[in-house]
């Protein structure tokens, strides 16, 4: 049957969009979209196609809160208790050079990166606070050579003037800052598309085999399509298509307000040791977090939000982010992250034709180009 489809092509279409790909990547988020983008530059005449089952990229990458971060203080060092120094620092490297890269492959201006600043809030008697008081300088002091000056700073004054409530103490570092998940997302599959790679929206890969000489990926509409490698970049979905991978797929919710007169809050925020994060955008406030009111319930793939998370949300902001301050909210939306038992990604060939780079957490905006750069380098 594939010689008679294949002899209803003309010519032209059978030598440019129809001959076999060397690749195909699964999944147009910002892995899938980079790993293709670093391929075809290595193999310039390669024929690589990235196959979305979105009507555009519709996964975690353009679902996040464009948090451009490597790790608030209480996370890098509940890090450095369970797994050493050497492993905290070695993560906290990659994201900060990840988004270095990032930065530089797209500009700045293109992502809509604003560097005013990440920061972490406590509450009054917040435990949490007097951990990262307690072992503040060492943690600083250990993350000093890799960005070569001190990176985090108490500013509690700053509580009052970004118009907290209930907040006690305020960590800044200057290295931080929002960006437009957006731009960015737009931006990379402009940049993808200039560069020669194909890509097919709406094209779902319900499965995939592999024999001696290629893969075979069936796809929605019940087409066939066979590759000489593939790179599965579904993150979050991953176990769809590889039931045994360790990747525990994670909902996480998310809030935007209408824009407040006056708004005095500029920058990230991480709060409740990094459940709820939130930032000014567009003159509003975007907020999520919750996933540990309800862990089970959060383990989907399915998109949607919940009245529990979702009250919890807007009662931070009622009580602490937008104090007496009235507000709209104007959208809410979901989106699936991939966790596992351990924060470090998946990035591995499973076969000799089929790989894998997946379980980004929620860091990938920080580590995501340098995930692709990995897992181009493990297809030939
Ligand atoms: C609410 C939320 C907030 C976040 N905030 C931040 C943040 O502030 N900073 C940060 O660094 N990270 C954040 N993250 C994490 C970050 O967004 C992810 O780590 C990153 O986007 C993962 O990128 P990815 O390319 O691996 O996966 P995805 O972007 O999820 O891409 C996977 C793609 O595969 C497609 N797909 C799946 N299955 C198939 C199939 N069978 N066939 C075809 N296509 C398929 C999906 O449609 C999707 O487009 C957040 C995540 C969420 C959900």
């Amino acid at each position: 049957m594939a010689g008679a489809k294949e002899a209803m092509h003309s010519v032209w279409e059978s030598r440019q969009f129809h001959r076999t790909p060397d690749l195909v990547v699964i999944g147009a988020g910002i892995v899938g979209l980079f790993t293709a983008l670093f391929h075809k530059r290595r193999h310039p005449h390669h024929h690589v196609i990235v196959l979305e089952r979105g009507p555009f990229p519709s996964g975690a990458s353009v679902k996040n809160a464009g948090f451009a971060c490597f790790g608030s203080p209480s996370e890098l060092m509940a890090d450095l208790e369970k797994e050493g120094a050497e492993a905290m620092l070695a993560r906290v490297e990659n994201r900060w050079k990840g988004l270095l890269e990032l930065r530089a492959e797209l500009g700045d201006a293109a992502i809509g990166f604003e560097p005013s600043g990440g920061h972490e809030i406590y509450a009054a008697h917040d435990p949490l606070y007097t951990r990262v008081a307690d072992r503040f300088d060492t943690l600083n002091d250990a993350l000093g050579p890799i960005f070569g000056k001190a990176v985090f700073r108490w500013n509690d004054e700053a509580v009052r003037d970004f118009g907290l409530k209930g907040i006690h103490h305020l960590v800044r570092t200057d290295l931080e800052g929002p960006l437009d998940t957006g731009l960015l997302m737009g931006a990379l599959l402009r940049k993808v598309l200039a560069e020669g790679v194909f890509f097919r929206p709406r094209t779902e890969v319900i499965s995939l085999e592999e024999d001696a000489t290629n893969v075979t990926l069936w796809l929605n509409g019940e087409e066939e399509l066979e590759a000489a490698n593939v790179m599965i970049c579904t993150n979050g979905y991953a176990r769809e298509l590889l039931p045994n991978m360790d990747v525990i797929s994670a909902r996480g919710q998310v809030l935007k307000t209408a824009p407040i007169p006056g708004l005095k809050l500029r920058g990230t925020f991480h709060y409740d040791e990094g459940f709820y994060y939130f930032r000014d955008h567009a003159g509003g406030v975007l907020l999520g977090g919750g996933r540990n009111l309800d862990f089970a319930g959060e383990t989907t793939t399915v998109d949607g939000t919940t009245p529990l998370i979702q009250d919890a949300l807007e009662k931070l902001l009622c009580e602490v982010i937008l104090p007496e301050q009235p507000f709209t909210i104007i959208q809410r939306w979901s989106g699936i992250m991939g966790m596992g038992n351990s924060k470090t990604p998946i990035i591995e060939k499973r076969s000799e034709r089929v790989a894998v780079a997946v379980r980004l957490g929620g860091m990938g905006v920080a580590i995501g180009i340098r995930v692709a750069r990995q897992a181009a380098a493990l297809i030939h």
